[in-house]
């Protein structure tokens, strides 16, 4: 079987995600091996650590289609971009899939440490940190809601820049980069970006 393109594995993604918010449980393997003694995942996810937001139920994927990585608020650090990379260069993964959620706690408060000045939760530093950097470059957020929005994006800017083998995937065409949005109250994702590719300054 020839291995699915990365929009075709997005357009599979979207269709399990229906599934699971209409409660059907069925999984897809995304065309992975069904040999559960090899690991070529051709899906990675960079996803939030909420338990309300499992990537691969929520994206009605089985075991061993989807590589994942997951920190509250699902900022970059460099095991997460050293994780992405090596998925990438050594698993055979094509579409990378940053996975935000509404009513996402964790933004919340690093939302609030941010406009307010007053640290809800030092834990949460580091998101703090790279949220600012992400509203800074978007001219700010309205809400926490558009806060979301913002840090998702982010998050995608972040890995191309922290993350050589994505950012030379997608220049080359091998590889795909969306931005999603999980709702919690209706089970379903928005697609936010469907492909996200490097500025033009850091393509060379
Ligand atoms: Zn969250």
């Amino acid at each position: 079987m020839s291995q699915l393109t990365a929009p075709e594995l997005l357009e599979r993604i979207l269709d399990g995600n229906r599934r699971w918010s209409e409660g059907n449980t069925e999984r897809d393997l995304l065309g992975a091996p069904s040999n559960p003694l090899e690991h070529q995942p051709p899906v990675a996810v960079i996803g939030c650590s909420d338990a309300r937001v499992p990537p691969a139920a929520v994206l009605g994927a089985a075991a061993g289609a989807i590589f994942t990585l997951r920190l509250p608020g699902h900022y970059v650090d460099i095991p997460v971009a050293a994780g992405l990379g090596f998925a990438m260069t050594s698993l055979g993964t094509r579409l990378a899939i940053v996975l935000a959620h509404e009513d996402c706690r964790a933004v919340d408060a690093a939302y609030t440490e941010y406009t307010t000045g007053v640290p809800p939760n030092l834990a949460l530093a580091p998101l703090t940190g790279s949220l600012a950097a992400g509203l800074y470059r978007a001219g700010g957020a309205t809400s926490v809601t558009d806060a979301i929005d913002v840090n998702a994006r982010n998050t995608a800017e972040n890995l191309i820049a922290q993350c050589p083998s994505l950012r030379q995937a997608l220049i080359d065409g091998d590889a795909q980069l969306a931005v999603l949005r999980y709702s919690p109250a209706t089970r379903l994702v928005t697609v936010l970006e469907e492909s996200v590719m490097p500025p033009r300054d850091a393509t060379h």
